[in-house]
């Protein structure tokens, strides 16, 4: 990324940082509502525009422009996850919609009209996607009705459209990848029913149980060859795992910022307690590995952005970067001692989402096992 595209995502941030801070983010999401505010600014200041395709009113670029927008956001406390969602259906458009799709849906989208969720976690599948079985079944006219439900689907209830992966046939054990198919479908379309679900990570957005009961899905719908929705889905894996690096280690830095101003100031013993050793190495060790994962995130994204095979990379990235948020949470608590535990302090949602991003979107073990297997050749093991 060169020095001109640096300065023109620090000044979109900028435009957005002025009218958001972390103090609106803690008070939406103390309250359960969203942050409204943000999702207007980040529309309006044109992130959207990031790393896409200029022939679409992009500003061109490639994901390194997205992650380094996230880290900075990030870096202000701030969990943008429509931005996350959005920027994934883009990515599967930009590389799967036919014109007439691109023309509709991305368009609109990268000018900051549209706002997606995407759909592809079921309750009893769980990490294995390969075992989905909400299924779409074609008509005679070619359009599509689904049928079946999906788990923890984020800001489903509030996207303008969402991108879902569906059955068209069975599971093939000889081919797990065929069989998947990914389309464009309408949030409000008669026969879904969205139920909010009760999580107690404040993310910025509410997660959602979705019920399709004979939804019809329109021909035109259909994203790139059906049964081939795998190839469309796997294309926006790798940038949703940097993604996640790159706001994760943004948070980290915004922890440890604010673990550090408590240590300058609290002093139970007359000196401040950042004096000690005991907090500082930790918090050493901490910056150590959000500034790794902070390469590694760069690194990644800039072969990604190359057009080439990045999937050994975007897995480090975003194993190292949990890790490193994981441990700045950590400390933070620590620092914070009692007052940790005072939603006002702020810091418990922080803690919260570090444990979630060994979670979700891919579990630790999951990108640690691909790791191994990638390095060295061991058997897939899931
Ligand atoms: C708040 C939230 C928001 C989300 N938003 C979305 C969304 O917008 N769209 C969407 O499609 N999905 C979404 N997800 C789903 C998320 O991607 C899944 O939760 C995740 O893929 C893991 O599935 P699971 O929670 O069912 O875990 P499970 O598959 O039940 O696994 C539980 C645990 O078992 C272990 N484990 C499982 N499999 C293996 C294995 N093969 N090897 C080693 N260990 C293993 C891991 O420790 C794992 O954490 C969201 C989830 C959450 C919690």
């Amino acid at each position: 990324m060169d020095i001109e595209a640096r300065a023109m995502i620090e000044q979109v941030c900028d435009g957005i940082l002025r009218q958001v801070d972390r103090a609106y983010m803690a008070q939406c999401g103390r309250a359960n509502t969203a942050p409204d505010k943000l999702w207007r600014a980040m529309a309006e200041g044109g992130l959207f525009a990031l790393g896409m395709p200029e022939e679409h009113g992009g500003v061109g670029g490639d994901i390194t422009a997205v992650i380094y927008a996230l880290d900075l956001l990030g870096r202000a406390g701030i969990f943008p996850t429509r931005y996350v969602t959005t920027q994934m259906a883009m990515v599967t458009l930009a590389r799967n919609a036919n014109d007439e799709q691109k023309r509709r849906y991305l368009a609109p989208t990268i000018a900051g009209d549209l706002f997606w969720s995407f759909a592809l976690t079921e309750a009893d599948a769980g990490t294995n996607s390969f075992k989905i079985r909400t299924r779409a079944e074609r008509q005679a006219n070619g359009d599509y009705v689904v049928n079946g439900a999906k788990m923890w689907i984020t800001g489903i209830h509030d996207a303008d459209w969402s991108i879902l992966v569906a059955r068209t046939s069975g599971f093939d054990a000889d081919d797990r990848r065929v069989g998947m198919s990914a389309f464009i479908i309408d949030p409000k379309s008669p026969g879904i029913t969205i139920k909010p679900l009760d999580i107690g990570v404040h993310m910025a957005d509410k997660s959602n149980e979705v019920v399709f009961d004979n939804v019809v899905v329109p021909a035109g719908n259909l994203l790139a060859t059906e049964g081939r929705g795998l190839n469309a889905l796997f294309d926006c894996l790798n940038p949703e795992r940097l993604m996640a690096a790159g706001l994760n280690v943004g948070l980290a830095d915004y922890i440890l910022s604010k673990t550090a101003d408590y240590a300058k100031m609290r002093a139970p013993f007359d000196v401040p307690i950042g004096s000690y050793q005991g907090v500082q190495v930790p918090m050493g060790h901490a910056k150590v590995r959000v500034e790794s994962a902070r390469a590694l995130a760069y690194q990644a994204a800039e072969k990604y952005g190359r057009g080439e095979e990045a999937g050994l990379e975007s897995n480090m990235a975003k194993a190292a970067a949990a890790d490193a948020i994981m441990a700045a949470a950590d400390i933070g608590m620590n620092t914070f001692g009692g007052a940790s535990l005072d939603m006002q302090q702020d810091m418990i949602p922080f803690y919260l989402w570090a444990k979630f991003q060994e979670i979700a979107p891919i579990n630790k073990n999951v990108t640690l096992c691909h790791i191994a297997m990638n390095s060295w050749g061991l058997p897939k093991s899931y």
